[in-house]
């Protein structure tokens, strides 16, 4: 299937982001794929920051600020409000970092998901708490310095399996994307639009104020992630069946730590641990996945 994008633009230049901000390319690819019959929910997290002071919003699109842990219980609110409604068109949008999602959101997640909800969900992963100043989240990958896992006690756990969570309540879709791969992301969030229920997106989106690297690195970091096995790009559906979509050059994961000053302190051991983890992830998502 071909994909065409829209050309029509939901985020409108001037928002409030840092140079470089994956998080802000995420929003916009995701809008692409949904278009503007979409309501969006947004917990606490830099986007609350990015949309911009009210009354101003960055996006074209109705968009709810909520608390942190709420993303996914006000989404099934609103959509239940539109059912009521006779509003069969309007596409509900669970839109939250990492932080939202990973820890504070994941019990009213998990609820939604259980209850097979009809709403999209995408986290922007930045794996931290940037918004706050940089903290540590159960998605900061072992090694990375932050302000809470300082550098002489760097993280020492490793990131949460947030897909394989999710996708375990059995939900129709749940997919990784990554703002380093527009089209993959968008085909994903066009394809989780023609289906019904809990639909759950990861989109990797580097941040280059706490990860410490160059704005204009951000798409190389993107692409690196997927190149060197840390974020394959694949699909659940229904809870068992994986696909991988897209092949990854198998770079040393290094090639991806080293323009990144989080994991500047690292030692030749410690680059080496994280390069076997990232190979027996891969061998461990290979034998149950189909190309
Ligand atoms: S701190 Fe990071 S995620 Fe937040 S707006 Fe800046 S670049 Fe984007």
């Amino acid at each position: 299937m071909s994909l065409v994008v829209s050309q029509e633009e939901y985020i409108s230049p001037g928002h409030m982001a840092c140079p470089g901000c994956g998080a802000t390319l995420a929003m916009r690819y995701v809008l692409k794929g949904l278009g503007k019959e979409t309501i969006i929910v947004l917990p606490a997290s830099c986007w609350s920051v990015i949309d911009g002071v009210f009354p101003y919003s960055s996006v074209k699109v109705p968009l709810f600020h909520t608390a942190f842990e709420t993303a996914a219980s006000v989404a099934s609110g609103i959509k239940a409000a539109l059912e009521v409604q006779g509003d069969t068109e309007t596409t509900v949008l669970a839109f939250a970092g990492d932080g939202a999602t990973f820890d504070i959101g994941l019990q009213a997640l998990s609820g939604a998901a259980e209850r097979n909800e009809d709403f999209i969900y995408v986290c922007y992963d930045n794996e931290a708490y940037m918004n706050t100043g940089i903290q540590r989240s159960s998605a900061t990958p072992y090694g990375a310095w932050t302000t809470t896992t300082p550098v002489r006690h760097p993280k020492d756990r490793p990131k949460k399996r947030i897909l394989e969570i999710i996708a375990a309540h059995e939900i129709p879709y749940a997919a990784t994307a990554s703002i380093g791969y527009p089209d993959d992301l968008i085909a994903k969030v066009t394809k989780a639009k023609g289906i019904s229920g809990t639909r759950f997106i990861h989109v990797f989106s580097p941040c280059p104020t706490g990860w410490k690297s160059e704005a204009s690195l951000s798409i190389k970091i993107a692409r690196l992630a997927v190149h060197t096995k840390v974020f394959p790009l694949y699909e659940v559906e229904n809870g068992f069946t994986f696909h991988i979509n897209m092949e990854p050059k198998n770079l040393p994961v290094e090639e991806y730590l080293k323009l990144q000053e989080r994991f500047a302190h690292l030692a030749e051991q410690e680059i080496a641990f994280i390069q076997k983890n990232v190979d027996e992830e891969w061998e461990h998502l290979l034998k149950r996945a189909l190309y």
